[in-house]
């Protein structure tokens, strides 16, 4: 597999920190992209116990999707036949740290939904709904992932406080 380009990258760490940001529970310490091996980026946060790793793991591998999805609608299937939510999970298969938070906060859930009184729970209906509900709340941030990550292209030091100001506006416009 070729390696990413920097311009992925970038959308890839931005999608972790602006996600990062939106839920609130955790606070960015560093994000950058690794300037001796192209290809690789790392974001640092500080994260409550309870943050939501498994939406923030899951923003990257959506990020680095919607760049290199462009403008055509999200709506609409690929060439392949493929939908936008296809590619995110294209994405998860090639980032194993990624997938495995994905995946520990899908088990999380499922232990939760066994122990719910009353009717059994949809584990998986639920879960595609998840996807779906974090889908629409980073389509909302994507105007500050774009901007997180022409600042890290450019070789800028981003900050919480700016990932922060760019996600309130972002949110704020819609
Ligand atoms: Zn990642």
């Amino acid at each position: 597999m070729d390696a990413d380009t920097p311009e992925v990258v970038a959308h890839h760490e931005a999608g972790h920190a602006c996600a990062a940001i939106l839920r609130g529970g955790a606070s960015i310490t560093s994000i950058h992209l690794d300037p001796v091996r192209p290809g690789y980026g790392m974001t640092h946060m500080r994260a409550k116990a309870y943050a939501d790793g498994g939406f923030i793991a899951w923003a990257g591998c959506w990020a680095e999707a919607r760049y290199r999805w462009g403008d055509r609608p999200l709506d609409q299937d690929d060439d392949d036949g493929l939908e936008f939510v296809d590619h995110v999970q294209g994405v998860l298969l090639e980032q194993p740290g990624d997938r495995a938070d994905v995946i520990e906060q899908e088990e999380n859930f499922a232990r939760l939904a066994a122990m719910a009184p009353g009717d059994e729970i949809d584990v998986r209906a639920a879960t595609i709904a998840t996807y779906q509900v974090w889908h629409i709340e980073l389509e909302q941030a994507w105007p500050a992932m774009q901007r997180v990550a022409e600042l890290l292209l450019a070789g800028a030091t981003v900050t919480d406080a700016q990932v922060r100001a760019l996600v309130d506006t972002a949110v704020e416009a819609n």
